[in-house]
Order: C-alpha cells, then structure tokens, then sequence
C-alpha cells in the first residue's frame, strides 16, 4: 500500500529575491489545504519529504540554497526499508528501472579471499539497489507539482510564534507556514533553533569515491566489500550496470572538509590498497579513464541529538542525524523520516495539531536514528578490523516506517 495522492497544491510562480512567501494566507490556491510546510534543503531527504507531504495532502514548498537542484557523482545503495519507503512514494518500478539490484553480494578480505558471516550480517542477495544520486533526485524531484522548489534560497534564521513558523533567507526574503522543516544537510542552520549550536565530529577517516565505467573483470550485478586493518574498499553497480560507484576508505590524520571540490587523487588512492585484491586495482586505473571520476570526502557525523524539534521546527535527514555510511543507511533513514513525517502531518486535520505531531514525528524516529548512528561508527571499526563484529541488520531491513506511523493514529 503507498501514501495515496491526496489534494494537490498547483503551486505559484517562483518569486524573486527579497520577496516574502506567507503559505498560511494562500493567494486562492490550494484552498483545501489544511496544512502547509516549508521545507529547508532540496537533498534527497527534502525532495522525499516534499514528495511524501503533497501525496499526503499538505501544501508544500522546498527552499534550496543551491541554484538547481543537484547531486554529486556517486552512487548510493537503497536497503530494503528505504525501498519498501519508495514504494509507497509510487516510485518502486522506476527505482528498479533506473538502478541496479545487485544478485550477488560479496564479503572479501584484501587478499579476495570470501569472508565468513551470517547472511544478515551483510546485504542478502537481491535486497539492495545501487542508484546513481543524481538519478534519484530527479526521479523524486519529477512527481512534484510545479512551482515547489524555489532554488538560490539561503536560509539564514528562523522564527516562530504559537500559530505559525519562518524561515529567513539570505536576501532577506522570509517563508511562512505552519511548519519548517530542517532538510539542510549535516551542516544545518536550523539545527542551531533546536539544540545550541555544535560542529560535526570528524572520525579520522576519509572516502575517495566516484564512478567508473563498468568493467570487464568486475560481475555487473554484484556488490563487492574488501576489508583489511584500517581502512576497506566497496564496490558496487548503479545505473543498470552500466557504471560502477566505488568508495576507498582510508584512515587521515587531516579533517578534509565535507565536500565534492577535493579532488580525489587516484594515485594516492592506489598506494592506499597496493597489495589488495588486484580486481581493486582495476577499479583505481579506471578512475583516470574516460567517464571515470574520483573524489574525496571527510567522514563526519554527530552524536545523537537530545531532541529535534522546537514548537513548529522540526529537522530531517543529515541535519537530524548524520551517521557515518558505514551501514549504507543515512538516505535510507531520511528515506524512513520523510514518510513518517509526512504521514504524521497529513493526519493533522488543522495547524494546531502540528506540535504533537511533530513529537509523535520525533518519538518514532530519535532513538531508531541513534540506533543507526551509532552502529555505523562501530560497523565503520568492524571493517576496518578484517570484518570482525558484524552487525545483524535484520532490525534495519525489516522496519516499516509507514506501517509504524499509521499504528500511531
Ligand atoms: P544533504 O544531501 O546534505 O542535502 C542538504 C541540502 O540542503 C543540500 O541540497 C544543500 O545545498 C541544502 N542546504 C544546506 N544548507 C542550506 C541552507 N542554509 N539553506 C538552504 N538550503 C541548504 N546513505 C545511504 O543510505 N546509502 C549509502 O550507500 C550511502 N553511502 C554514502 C557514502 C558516503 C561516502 C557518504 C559521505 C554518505 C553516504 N550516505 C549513504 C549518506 C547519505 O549521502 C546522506 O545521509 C544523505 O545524502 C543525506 O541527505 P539529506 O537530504 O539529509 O542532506
């Protein structure tokens, strides 16, 4: 069963710079609309969150500091509980269409030899898909109305009183609703209105990822992960097979700062798994290729947060809970926070009832993130210690996001 498409809010044209938007007084549109949300932050956990509050009937719009919506070069992999989330989004086939499903998933130490683990303790045969980032965004970004997503906002401030909620941007410009969502990533402004503000922790380890074309000696439909003392090495497909997503994990004494202007040196790259599995090799030569590309990228996260919503601000994704990717879950569990939140709110039959759902949003959803993110740090420590301290994944894979809202109402 998916969120059904409720009412749809067309939307209004995109305004300029400096010009305020007040969405609880509506200029006609959208009149049955019982709720409106602005959300902060056009990533995939806001453009899901965007996507899950229209199907739920809350008008919506999605404030992104970038002037298009964009992603990075890379892929990610979608576990069977942000899948199942996708379906009920009504996107499963074209997840299947535009990804890979990987048939095989394979356990190797450095040298290629298969590691021996419980089949949960890994990614079973068949249950994840690898995406390119920027296929999913788009996807997602497609079944929105037009006139959601206002690019080159930067929000700067926020303010709220007992009816209704702003955000504040750089150019002055302010947005009104009756509720903000924090969708801005690990580096969130509005996380600062919830909790004083803290910096990310950086946890000494740096990712070069990208992609590369797929390769003669590499199976197109498998996901592979070698591990060794200090640092490990996956590989896995997206885009059908056509190309393959890589990530070197590496130890680094030197907090590179999050982001895709690092290039990633793949020289450096090869001297970190000289000796390896000469398969890991093949995949680093192929980086200065044609249609290869490699970066670098800080590991950073955060310790749980106490709380995440004040009155009507509430946060999403990164800017609630950014993990180490060490279990492959920080899309998925925004994938989870966007359907819950959105099912939760579509419920609210009027503004006021947005606070409790916004506790009922976060009651769900804080200890189960902190579970999350504190497994990938000590996951991060298993496969860098040669796959030892495996974590069982079943309580991740088999949690229904959606069904345990609904149990709510
Ligand atoms: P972001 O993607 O950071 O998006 C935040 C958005 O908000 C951006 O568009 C930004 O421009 C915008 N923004 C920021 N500040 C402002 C502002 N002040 N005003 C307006 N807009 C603003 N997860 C998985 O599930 N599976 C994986 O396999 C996986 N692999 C990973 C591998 C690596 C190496 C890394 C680093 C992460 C991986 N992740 C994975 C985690 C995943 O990438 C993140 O958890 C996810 O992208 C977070 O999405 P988000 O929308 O919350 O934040």
């Amino acid at each position: 069963m998916s969120i059904p498409p409720r009412r749809r809010d067309p939307g209004r044209q995109a305004n300029g710079p400096g010009v305020s938007v007040d969405l609880v007084r509506p200029f006609g549109e959208g009149k049955d609309v019982a709720l409106r949300a602005v959300v902060v932050g056009g990533g995939i956990g806001g453009i899901a969150a965007a996507v899950a509050l229209t199907r739920a009937g809350v008008g919506v719009r999605v404030y992104e500091q970038a002037q298009q919506l964009a992603e990075v070069g890379a892929g990610v992999s979608l576990a069977p509980n942000g899948l199942r989330m996708l379906e009920r989004l009504g996107v499963g086939a074209e997840i299947e269409r535009l990804g890979a499903r990987y048939v095989s998933a394979q356990l190797r130490f450095r040298d290629g030899r298969a590691v021996r683990h419980e089949p949960d303790q890994f990614t079973r045969p068949g249950q994840n898909v690898g995406i390119h980032r920027a296929d999913l965004l788009a996807l997602l970004a497609g079944q929105l109305p037009p006139g959601i997503v206002r690019t080159g906002h930067r929000c700067t401030g926020f303010s709220q009183d007992a009816g209704r909620a702003t955000a504040v941007f750089a150019d002055g410009a302010t947005a009104t609703a009756d509720v903000v969502i924090g969708a801005d990533g690990i580096h969130s402004v509005l996380q600062g209105f919830v909790v004083p503000p803290a910096k990310p922790v950086f946890s000494g380890v740096v990712a070069y990822r990208g992609l590369v074309p797929r390769l003669h000696g590499y199976p197109a439909d498998a996901m592979r992960m070698w591990v060794g003392q200090g640092q490990h090495f996956l590989v896995f497909p997206v885009r059908a097979g056509q190309l393959l997503n890589y990530v070197g994990f590496v130890p680094s004494d030197t907090s590179v700062r999050e982001s895709w202007s690092a290039p990633g040196d793949p020289v450096a790259l090869a001297a970190h798994f000289a000796g390896w599995d000469p398969v890991i090799g093949q995949v680093i030569a192929a980086i200065s290729g044609p249609g290869g590309s490699g970066f670098q990228w800080g590991m950073y996260d955060r310790a749980p947060l106490p709380r995440w919503s004040s009155g009507r601000l509430t946060l999403l994704g990164d800017a609630a809970h950014p993990m180490l990717p060490h279990l492959g879950q920080g899309v998925n569990q925004a994938l989870e926070d966007a359907v819950t939140l959105a099912t939760l709110l579509g419920a609210s039959t009027s503004p006021a009832g947005v606070p409790r759902a916004l506790a009922a949003y976060e009651g769900l959803r804080r200890d189960r993130t902190a579970r999350v993110q504190q497994g990938s740090r000590r996951q991060g420590a298993g496969w860098d210690s040669s796959g030892s301290q495996l974590i069982d994944r079943r309580w991740i894979y088999e949690y229904d996001a959606w069904a345990e809202a609904i149990a709510l109402l």
